[in-house]
């Protein structure tokens, strides 16, 4: 169990505390602006990245205190990090982003106790032992598959719901009958000769991704697995942190980061593969989230060093193109943003697709612009979400493609809803579900 907080002393001012190059290094061009989704939207300066930017700076100079429109404007960004992409100054997005919320938090400009309330339970109870997601998960699953979600859908019951609760449960996700323990055993070996494995890797198995999407990590285990790689996936994983760094509790991913460090046997292995480009986005960076502690600074970095996402990964290898033809079928990707912006993976996962045998791979047209998943930002921000998702979900369906792949949890679950909502029957599918299919045929 990962270690509570409350002995962690937390800093006075994350902004201020922040290295004071990367809060400078805004050169205010603006070359960022048509790239970032909540200025297009708006054309307001301060719903920009450059806006924010002057506001994160203006407190980290000790001109303004952290206020609650601050706050709020840090929570209208979708931390889909295009304004990384797009600088030419270089500027550490990222790392401005998650202390931003940090210090909007450790203010407390938008303490209401409903609100603190949801965020405790979801954050601080729900994510912090794997056993209560799964928990909450199995009631779920018990709840869809006995035929009662859409019982209580039918009946008319949810008129009686505030309209956003009503929106809130059309986005419940499909529970897994089986979760990632079922799926995938702690060490995999090639199969036929054991020692034939060439490589030896751990397999992130997630948090949401364990409930929600745990057919992925059996697919992911396979495709390593055909590609000569022994996979170790530890029992007892849990969360990653990311939606934690990501939503201003900074003392609480590093917590989670360490109990993730705990579980695996770096030295044993060459690489640790993930599936979500959101976790992936943030474990390559645990060796800057654990910098300052010294027990867990090296390991950090020889984690960072290690961490890959599966369409990288198999790259690097050298991967085994599949040989037979799965099925026939127009397929279009579309880029996660914490893996082509986050990550810079852009190239690897249509490698992927482009050698499966009978895929047809079709142009997106805005793929890198962001679906409105962005963590739980469609939760939080329902109307930018769905303006976002509307302008996605017309591009997918310009293509007439049959298939949708996209390498994020997010995205994926925010895709496939958005589609059921207009009733069109393109499946949506992780690309190594895709590879794995074309390695079974
Ligand atoms: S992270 Fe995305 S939404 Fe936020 S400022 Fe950058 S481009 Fe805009
Ligand atoms: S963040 Fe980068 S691209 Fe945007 S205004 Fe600043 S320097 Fe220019």
């Amino acid at each position: 169990m990962p270690r509570r907080t409350t002995a962690i002393l937390v800093p006075v001012s994350y902004l201020k505390d922040l290295d004071y190059s990367v809060v400078q290094q805004c050169m205010h061009c603006g070359l960022c602006l048509p790239t970032c989704p909540t200025y297009m939207e708006t054309k307001l300066e301060r719903n920009s990245p450059r806006g924010r930017i002057a506001l994160m700076r203006a407190i980290a100079d000790g001109q303004l205190e952290a206020s609650k429109a601050f706050a709020e404007e840090m929570y209208f960004c979708l931390g889909c990090l295009a304004c990384e992409t797009a600088c030419p100054a270089g500027v550490d997005y990222t790392q401005l982003f998650e202390m931003a919320r940090a210090e909007a938090e450790r203010s407390r400009v938008l303490e209401r106790p409903g609100r603190r309330l949801f965020r405790q339970l979801l954050l601080d109870v729900l994510f912090r032992e794997q056993w209560r997601l799964r928990l909450v998960g199995r009631l779920l699953w018990l709840y869809q598959s006995l035929g009662l979600q859409s019982l209580v859908r039918r009946s008319g019951l949810l008129r009686v719901l505030p309209a956003s609760w009503r929106a809130l449960e059309a986005k419940t996700p499909t529970i897994r009958p089986r979760f990632t323990p079922q799926l995938v055993a702690p060490e995999e070996t090639p199969p036929g000769n054991a020692t034939g494995a060439h490589y030896r890797v751990g397999l992130l198995s997630g948090c949401v991704q364990d409930l929600i999407y745990s057919d992925v990590n059996r697919d992911t285990a396979d495709v390593l697995l055909a590609n000569r790689c022994a996979v170790v996936t530890p029992p007892g994983q849990g969360c990653c942190g990311s939606l934690h760094a990501h939503n201003g509790e900074y003392e609480l991913a590093k917590d989670f980061a360490r109990r993730l460090l705990d579980r695996f046997d770096l030295d044993r292995l060459d690489a640790i593969v993930t599936n979500a480009a959101g976790c992936g986005s943030h474990l390559k960076h645990f060796d800057r989230l654990l910098q300052d502690d010294p027990r867990y600074a090296a390991k950090a970095r020889q984690w960072s060093e290690k961490v890959k996402d599966i369409s990288e990964w198999l790259v690097e290898i050298g991967f085994r193109p599949p040989t037979q033809k799965p099925t026939e079928a127009r397929v279009t990707y579309h880029d996660a943003c914490h893996l082509c912006h986050g990550q810079k993976i852009v190239a690897q996962p249509r490698e992927l697709l482009a050698t499966i045998p009978g895929l047809e791979v079709k142009p997106l047209a805005e793929s890198m612009w962001c679906c409105g998943s962005a963590g739980i930002y469609n939760l939080i921000q329902p109307e930018m979400a769905d303006k976002l998702l509307q302008r996605k979900l017309d591009h997918i369906e310009a293509t007439g493609a049959d298939i949708l792949a996209t390498g994020n949890p997010g995205c994926l679950l925010q895709i496939q809803n958005g589609l059921a909502a207009r009733g069109r029957k393109i499946e949506v599918v992780h690309p190594v579900t895709l590879l794995a299919r074309a390695y079974r045929t």
